[in-house]
């Protein structure tokens, strides 16, 4: 993921000063998202805001999540193999994925943003951002197949 300073303050405060509305739509998106820790694809999204939105449609899930995500209320992580997921927490952190289901859980250690600043002197690039995923087994997977 890419970490970038987006200041979380109140949604609908930012929304306003955006002109653009806090939906009950995107209120419940953004609801159900931050209940969860386990960043659910769109897909799943929709089916969970579905049991509360019934008539919601999948593009509008789509729209909503690209509304808040550039409004740094959430997180769109672009995990390998076009493997999109969504995450509540705007706040910089890491991932680790599962190679073997998919899942992706949150990385217990802070973000390294000094990583960053330690480039500087060896590149003309400006730095924006920097993405690191940890990668494993989760303890489904890991578990041993007993043998027959
Ligand atoms: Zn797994
Ligand atoms: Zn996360």
């Amino acid at each position: 993921m890419t970490h970038t300073c987006h200041p979380t303050g109140d949604a609908t405060e930012t929304l306003r000063a955006r002109h653009l509305r806090m939906t009950r739509q995107r209120r419940v998106i953004l609801e159900e998202l931050r209940r969860t820790a386990d960043h659910p694809s769109a897909d799943e999204l929709y089916s969970r805001v579905r049991r509360r939105l019934p008539r919601i449609s999948l593009g509008t899930i789509y729209r909503n999540l690209e509304v808040l995500t550039e409004l740094g209320e959430i997180q769109t992580l672009e995990l390998c193999c076009n493997l999109k997921r969504f995450d509540g927490n705007a706040a910089a952190h890491y991932h680790i994925r599962c190679l073997g289901c998919g899942r992706v859980a949150d990385a217990p250690t802070s973000a390294h943003l000094d990583l960053e600043t330690c480039l500087p002197p060896h590149t003309d690039f400006r730095i924006t951002g920097h993405k690191l995923e940890f990668v494993g087994l989760c303890p489904a997977c890991d578990n041993p197949t007993p043998r027959p």
